[in-house]
C-alpha cells in the first residue's frame, strides 16, 4: 500500500487525470455488470417495474456522472499531493476494517443529512428531481444525477477524508461498499429473503427495496447505507418491513391499496 502510495504521488496531471478517467469508467461497468447479473439473478423479485427505454437523458447524465466523478477524484490526487489530504500506507489488517466502518458510518449520517436537505425547494427542483424522475429504478439510475449533485457527494466524500489519515485500504473498502449499495439500491428487484426486514440489526441495513420505495414516496427512506437515521427521524416507510420485497409500482398505488400488495 505505501508503494501505491508513493507511486499515486509521482503521477503528472496529465497521468492523474488519464488515470482518474480510467478508474472512474471500469468501476461505472462494473456496477452495471453487477446490477444487470443481480436483476437476470431475480427476475421475480421485482419491487419496482421495469422502466421503459433506456432515453438519451439518462445516457447523457450518466456520462456526465462519471466525467464529475474522474474531476472529484482527480481533485482528490491535487489535494494529496499538495498534503493537504493525508492517506496511511497501513498493510492488510485490522485498520482496513475499522476505518471502512468508520467511513460508513460517517458518511451515512453526512448523506441522510445532506439527502434532506436535498429535498427542500428550490434544491430538489433545481437538482434532486433529476435522479427523481425515475421512479423505476435500474442500474444506470445509480448515475442518473444532476452533476451539482455529483459534486456534492464527492465534496463532502473529500472533506471527511481531510479530517483524518485513513488507511488506503479502508477507503478502497469503503467505496468498494459504496458501489455495491449504490447498484443494490437500483436494481429494482429484491435478491434478500422477504423476513429481512423483519429481524432486529439486519432490518437497520439498507436494501434494494428501502431505496427504490425513496424512489416512489420521496418523503420517506433518506438514508444509503442504513435505515437508522430515517428510524431515528422517523421518515421511514411505515410498511417498509410489511411491503418488503413485494413489488410495489407507485406511492400512489401504495396509498391507494394499504400496507400489502401481492407479487405480481
Ligand atoms: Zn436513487
Ligand atoms: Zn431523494
Amino acid at each position: 500500500m505505501e508503494q501505491l502510495l508513493v507511486w499515486t504521488r509521482a503521477r503528472s496531471i496529465s497521468e492523474a487525470i488519464a488515470y482518474s478517467l480510467v478508474v472512474n469508467v471500469l468501476m461505472f461497468f462494473a456496477a452495471l455488470a453487477f446490477g444487470g447479473a443481480v436483476v437476470r439473478a431475480f427476475p421475480n423479485a421485482r419491487v419496482a417495474h421495469q422502466g421503459p427505454p433506456l432515453s438519451r437523458t439518462e445516457l447523457v447524465l450518466a456520462s456526465l456522472c462519471v466525467t464529475f466523478n474522474s474531476l472529484v477524484m482527480f481533485a482528490g490526487w491535487w489535494l494529496f499531493q499538495a498534503g493537504l489530504l493525508r492517506v496511511d500506507g497501513a498493510p492488510f489488517g485490522w485498520r482496513w476494517m475499522v476505518d471502512a466502518v468508520l467511513l460508513v458510518l460517517v458518511m451515512d449520517i453526512a448523506m441522510y443529512a445532506t439527502h434532506r436537505v436535498a429535498h427542500f425547494s428550490p434544491i430538489y427542483r433545481f437538482v434532486h428531481e433529476i435522479h427523481h424522475r425515475y421512479d423505476q429504478p435500474r442500474p444506470l439510475t445509480l448515475f442518473v444525477l444532476h452533476p451539482i449533485e455529483v459534486c456534492g457527494f464527492g465534496g463532502l466524500w473529500i472533506a471527511v477524508l481531510c479530517t483524518h489519515a485513513f488507511s488506503l485500504g479502508g477507503m478502497l473498502l469503503y467505496l468498494t461498499t459504496n458501489t455495491l449499495f449504490g447498484t443494490l439500491g437500483h436494481v429494482g428487484v429484491e435478491p434478500l429473503p422477504e423476513w429481512w426486514a423483519r429481524v432486529p440489526i439486519l432490518r437497520g441495513i439498507g436494501t434494494s427495496t428501502f431505496h427504490a420505495r425513496h424512489h416512489q414516496n420521496p418523503t420517506t427512506n433518506f438514508g444509503f447505507y442504513t435505515a437508522i437515521w430515517d428510524r431515528l427521524f422517523t421518515t421511514i416507510d411505515p410498511h417498509y418491513a410489511s411491503n418488503f420485497a413485494r413489488l410495489v409500482a407507485s406511492a400512489e398505488r401504495h396509498a391507494a391499496q394499504g400496507c400489502v400488495e401481492a407479487n405480481e
